[in-house]
């Protein structure tokens, strides 16, 4: 039996940011998702988190065009 400082129950977007926020702060950190979960998504992101999340260009696979 091990003990944790934070548990974080759902591993979606929210439930990682707050897990891995709490583990940059020093906290240890367990992180629970249900098994076999499959995650629909369009795979879309806002281009703020690009410069948030510091994700490369080059990951992108297609982008819309520039604004004029
Ligand atoms: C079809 C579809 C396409 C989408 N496409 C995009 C997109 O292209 N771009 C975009 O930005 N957003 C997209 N979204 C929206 C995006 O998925 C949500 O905004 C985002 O997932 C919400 O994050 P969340 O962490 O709040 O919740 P979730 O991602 O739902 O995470 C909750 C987590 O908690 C877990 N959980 C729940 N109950 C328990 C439990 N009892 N025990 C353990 N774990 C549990 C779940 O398994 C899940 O992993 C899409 C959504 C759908 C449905």
């Amino acid at each position: 039996m091990k003990d944790f400082d934070v548990v974080v129950v759902g591993g979606g977007p929210a439930g990682a940011t707050a897990a891995h926020e709490a583990a940059q702060r020093g906290q240890s950190v367990l992180l629970l998702d249900r098994d076999g979960r499959t995650k629909p998504c369009g795979g879309a992101i806002p281009p703020r988190l690009m410069r948030d999340f510091a994700i490369p260009e080059s990951l992108l696979v297609a982008a819309p065009p520039a604004r004029a």
